[in-house]
């Protein structure tokens, strides 16, 4: 949609919060696990984050959708982009 949306790789990121990554709005970034990427988890956690700095950008929020919602559809999306477009670590 236009918008550049860095991927920063942050070691320690799963053991320190718990998650494989995750969007950071505020600075348009998306955090993976350094330990976890190039897996096929990061992959998928990847396209789930993408899809949260979509629904971000094409302004989805204000539909006041509830938050396990968003997290439903962003799940959808990254499991239709992997297995879709056949989506793997290098
Ligand atoms: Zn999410």
């Amino acid at each position: 949609m236009g918008l550049r949306v860095p991927v920063k790789l942050i070691k320690g990121l799963a053991n320190s919060k718990g998650v494989v990554g995750y969007y950071d709005p505020s600075n348009r970034i998306i955090a993976i696990d350094h330990e976890h990427y190039n897996t096929k988890e990061a992959m998928h956690t990847l396209m789930h984050e993408l899809a949260h700095a979509w629904w971000i950008r094409s302004g989805l929020y204000q539909t006041k959708l509830s938050y396990d919602t968003i997290e439903i559809i962003c799940e959808t999306i990254a499991t239709v982009m992997v297995e879709n477009f056949d989506i793997k670590p290098r």
